[in-house]
């Protein structure tokens, strides 16, 4: 018997619309702070002791999964969406926009059956954002490999279920998302203004790479930096620039990578070792813009990366704007993100921005 059916409270069933006094109250809070309040938070810090949580005004996480019964897996067979609100309540979370980790070989099979289940996720997590219209988002999943399947998803969701974006892996069907093949989807979220979280997926290439190092270790974060710089070497971000990309994990590798990105630009070097003089910027005819200004462009969250290191890296790279919070729950704890936060010397301004008001801007309907 799967456990996870046992402890699954539908969505049908109202979800957390039946909740203690308590959590209305820390609703009230939420609203009353998100409305422009700025002084801290008497009723968030008095939730938990944390120091992290005492700059917080209603934290919006962008990084924050949903499981279903029928698709197998997961970070967490057991998870419910009221373990989310616990967990969201106790560290000061507002809403949570959820996509599914998904199991991208049969999710990304690019056969109906694929098409199918992402469908079949998508209007899953649609009843739960109805069910709770300020505590969760729905960052909907695509079948990528089967273009046209996608290209149809990419309306349902939009028009028919509202969703606030799209979860996308950084690889699927062993293709990184700059592939021509996928072209066409990235062109149709470009005029569809749309929110794209890409979140890390190991390619089957490079699966058990290093003896004795598991996947997660490092190879989560490389695939993402191949994802971007996929995108970026493509053609895509330039071609694209009004989807909104979220990067997951404080970037991944590429704040620290990113000037020797730049400086490996096809036509933008004239060896294997360096920058071409007066193209410091790596433009070429793919990336008009220079490296920097596509990558500045892009949004972090920073989910199990908010140690001091990740943190200098990504805000050297990209203005304060583009930071925003989030959690990987419930495949990492929550505190695996905001203990670190404290340490990272960002002002309460900053804090701010990461925490809900960058991501107003991507998700306006959450603006209270
Ligand atoms: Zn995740």
């Amino acid at each position: 018997m799967n456990p996870w059916a046992t402890n699954h409270r539908a969505p049908e069933s109202g979800a957390s619309s039946t909740r203690g006094a308590s959590r209305r109250d820390l609703l009230k809070t939420f609203a009353t702070a998100g409305a422009g309040a700025l002084s801290p938070a008497s009723a968030l810090i008095a939730q938990s002791a944390r120091p992290a949580n005492e700059a917080t005004v209603g934290r919006i996480d962008v990084h924050h999964h949903m499981q279903t019964h029928f698709v197998p897996g997961g970070a967490d067979a057991h998870w419910t969406p009221d373990k989310s609100l616990d967990e969201m309540d106790r560290h000061a979370i507002a809403t949570a926009m959820l996509s599914h980790p998904g199991n991208g070989d049969q999710i990304y099979d690019g056969t109906e059956k694929g098409r199918a289940l992402a469908r079949r996720i998508n209007e899953y997590g649609a009843k739960l954002v109805s069910a709770n219209p300020k505590r969760f988002g729905l960052l909907a999943a695509l079948p990528m490999r089967d273009v046209e399947g996608t290209l149809k998803e990419i309306e349902y969701a939009l028009d028919t279920l509202k969703a606030d974006g799209f979860g996308i892996l950084s690889n699927t069907g062993e293709k990184w998302p700059g592939d021509p093949t996928y072209l066409p989807i990235f062109q149709e979220l470009d005029r569809r203004k749309a929110v794209v979280f890409i979140h890390p997926y190991v390619n089957k290439c490079c699966r058990q790479l290093v003896a004795g190092v598991g996947d997660a270790v490092v190879e989560y974060d490389f695939d993402t930096t191949r994802a971007i710089t996929s995108l970026l070497f493509n053609g895509v971000l330039s071609r694209c620039p009004d989807v909104r990309f979220i990067v997951n994990h404080s970037g991944a590798a590429v704040p620290a990578l990113a000037g020797r990105i730049k400086d490996r630009v096809p036509g933008a070097q004239t060896s294997n070792f360096g920058a071409r003089p007066g193209n410091h910027e790596g433009k070429n005819d793919k990336i008009p813009n220079g490296v920097f200004y596509e990558l500045k462009k892009l949004y972090y969250e920073c989910a199990h990366a908010t140690y001091p290191m990740p943190m200098a890296a990504l805000t050297s790279l990209v203005p304060t704007s583009q930071l925003l919070f989030g959690t990987d729950y419930p495949a990492e704890p929550m505190e695996s993100t905001l203990d670190q936060l404290p340490n990272d010397a960002l002002s309460r301004e900053v804090l701010r921005a990461l925490d809900r008001g960058n991501a107003e801007r991507l998700f306006p309907r959450l603006k209270a």
